[in-house]
């Protein structure tokens, strides 16, 4: 069955945190019941005639949600054609995802949480800005397990500001001691339009070096690794065949709808995205109008281009046959010059007709993805 993955987003916070350029949004409580309307109207027309094969809400908090929010939510989905061996996700925040909102998810069909850790200290979680505790996420972690949850993520961050290399090894451990399916360990990056940004222009930001985080990364790794988790992707760990069948959907250039505001969409080669006005997004979809605020076809060059950057995520990278098989050309007379470069240079391992990146590769993944693109 061809894949094609529903992302659905729900921009509202509790609060912001300081690190956050996502499109989110605190007090608009109002909007909560309106937006929720509006999405379902948005939901129930692009799935009209289509069967999905993931559904990931994201957010923002979508555990943030009031029941009776849930519960608009609940019956659009009910009526959304799901394949059999449906991967549905959720994600959270520990201190909001209670029990019975839990119970409300679960009867929504969702069968994956994820949940936003990001540290094991309470001090680091409030210099990020979390308003949830270690003890928080332990009495949702135990919460979700014993309500049936047996598909977890954990997302976990390193770079932390005065993070040091043991706090993070005692996240990993204490994580490691919970077993979760999936873990994902991103590194901080302090964005423009942040809090933090400022706070590291004007010097009040203590961020771990380069060294630090290169140390922090290759821990988490080699530690995971030794646990039982594979790493499949630059950031992401799973137990055997927990893989996230969503976010491989993007990775692997396959089809995607978004659903509410800001959401982005890959679909039948076009990509578009929606407005990112919460007002308007409701306004619009009321009055029975587009929502779609930017829409472009992919010519051949950019799918060849996001073909190889997606794909050099993963650590089993990309197929030369598939190269083959979907652009008509070989991958050697597009990229011959740049591959053979980070061969050479041992940052690239052509094996078994795949190209994926070394584990020195890895560490320097951006700037080799760059010179993919044409
Ligand atoms: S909970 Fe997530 S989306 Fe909300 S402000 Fe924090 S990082 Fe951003």
């Amino acid at each position: 069955m061809e894949k094609l993955g529903l992302y659905i987003h729900i921009p509202f916070c509790k609060s912001k945190c300081l690190y956050c350029d996502f499109p989110s949004y605190t007090y608009m409580e109002d909007l909560i019941i309106p937006y929720m309307e509006a999405l379902s109207k948005e939901i129930k027309k692009v799935s009209l005639n289509k069967t999905f094969t993931s559904i990931f809400i994201g957010g923002g908090t979508p555990s943030f949600l009031s029941i009776e929010a849930l519960n608009i939510l609940t019956n659009a989905l009910d009526k959304v054609k799901k394949s059999s061996d449906i991967e549905f996700t959720v994600e959270g925040n520990p201190n909001s995802f209670t029990k019975e909102k839990l119970i409300s998810f679960k009867n929504m069909g969702v069968n994956r949480l994820s949940i936003g850790l990001q540290a094991c200290q309470d001090r680091l979680l409030k210099k990020l800005g979390r308003i949830h505790t270690l003890n928080d996420f332990k009495n949702t972690f135990k919460e979700a397990r014993d309500l049936g949850f047996n598909n977890i993520n954990v997302d976990l961050m390193f770079g932390i500001p005065n993070q040091t290399l043991q706090d993070f090894k005692e996240s990993l451990e204490f994580i490691n001691s919970l077993k979760p399916e999936h873990i994902s360990s991103y590194s901080l990056i302090v964005e423009e339009s942040t809090p933090y940004y400022k706070m590291r222009e004007s010097g009040k930001l203590k961020l771990p070096d380069e060294d630090e985080e290169r140390d922090m990364y290759s821990f988490a790794c080699d530690f995971l690794k030794e646990n039982g988790y594979k790493q499949y992707e630059i950031s992401n760990f799973a137990l055997k065949k927990k893989e996230c069948k969503h976010n491989l959907i993007y990775w692997e250039l396959d089809n995607y709808i978004g659903c509410g505001v800001s959401a982005h969409s890959y679909f039948n080669k076009e990509r578009y995205r929606n407005t990112g006005d919460v007002k308007r997004y409701i306004e619009q979809i009321s009055n029975g109008d587009s929502v779609v605020e930017e829409s472009h076809y992919n010519s051949v060059k950019e799918n060849m281009e996001e073909f190889m950057f997606l794909g050099l995520r993963k650590t089993e990278g990309v197929s030369v046959t598939e190269f083959k098989v979907k652009f008509d050309i070989d991958i050697k007379t597009v990229y011959g010059d740049i591959i053979k470069k980070y061969v050479d240079e041992k940052m690239i391992i052509l094996d078994n007709r795949r190209l994926f990146l070394s584990e020195r590769g890895i560490q320097v993944s951006n700037s080799i993805m760059c010179d993919f693109i044409l």
